[in-house]
């Protein structure tokens, strides 16, 4: 049975390491949004010129650009199966993106969401200290990562609450080691399988 997964969480939850977990152990095309977001910047397009702002000030993308950045990207992957991370972000973006799936006939499969509190975050940042600064990062301002916390938390009771009744929705504690976290993903994973 085909597999196609989202990740979600906090920024600076560990979604990405999961990410690339998953798709490893389940052979899936690994996409992030804020990634291929900070492609289209590096690379100057016409996308990143207009993300850019937004990415700085830790505010969301548009909707209309987020989809058209991932749908072309899904499109150039010609079917086949992935994990998301980043995305979606907002309830519409999920909508959105469960009538595109639904359209090209593949499922949408599970929306993992990494549930870690922001004093958890917090302390990871401190602890890794310079360590955390991705290269290409310019959003690991305070005030970037207090816009990005104070919107969250709205956000996904929204994706919850419409996932959840879909049974498409799986909280997990992210407030663990990898490796336990990673298991009980897994677990999820093969029940649905
Ligand atoms: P991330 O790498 O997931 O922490 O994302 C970095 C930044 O990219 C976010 O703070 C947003 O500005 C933008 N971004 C990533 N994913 C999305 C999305 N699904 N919708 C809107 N903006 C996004």
């Amino acid at each position: 049975m085909p597999l196609n997964l989202f990740i979600i969480g906090p920024s600076g939850c560990g979604k990405s390491t999961q990410a690339k977990l998953i798709a490893q152990k389940y052979n899936l095309t690994h996409l992030s949004m804020g990634q291929l977001l900070r492609d289209e910047i590096a690379a100057k397009s016409g996308f990143g010129d207009e993300a850019k702002s937004y990415l700085d000030g830790g505010k969301l993308v548009p909707d209309d650009l987020i989809f058209d950045i991932l749908i072309s990207k899904l499109n150039s992957l010609n079917n086949q199966n992935f994990i998301i991370d980043g995305f979606p972000r907002v309830l519409n973006q999920g909508k959105y993106i469960e009538y595109y799936l639904k359209k090209i006939n593949q499922p949408f499969s599970l929306l993992i969401h990494l549930s870690v509190t922001f004093e958890e975050i917090n302390s990871r940042r401190s602890k890794k200290g310079d360590e955390f600064q991705d290269q290409d990062r310019t959003d690991n301002t305070p005030e970037a990562i207090k816009s990005r916390q104070q919107f969250y938390d709205d956000a996904i009771a929204s994706i919850r609450d419409y996932f959840k009744s879909k049974k498409l929705f799986f909280d997990v504690d992210g407030n663990r080691p990898v490796e336990p976290i990673f298991e009980d993903i897994c677990t999820k994973i093969d029940n649905i399988k």
